[in-house]
């Protein structure tokens, strides 16, 4: 919307724009709020013994184990590629 169709609008629908203005701002607080309790949630799950293991049972994250195998064929297959 350019801003001479915004001045328009905010003049015939004044009630309606307003709204519309109080409205974005209470998405974007909201916004916030999900993104700030998200994060807080994934720090939980990333410290907590009871969240990890459950991710570990569901194959959502390597076990330590997995996670040294795997980065032990990385560096050999890296070796590999250096020698051939
Ligand atoms: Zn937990």
């Amino acid at each position: 919307m350019d801003d001479g169709t915004q001045e328009h609008i905010q003049e015939v629908m004044p009630r309606e724009m307003g709204e519309l203005i109080e409205f974005h701002e209470m998405a974007y607080k909201l916004t916030g709020k999900v993104y700030r309790r998200t994060r807080k949630i994934k720090q939980h799950m990333m410290t907590c013994e009871t969240c990890l293991n459950r991710q570990v049972k569901l194959g959502l994250l390597l076990t330590i184990e997995e996670f040294y195998e795997q980065a032990q064929q990385d560096h050999f297959s890296k070796l590999r590629y250096m020698v051939n």
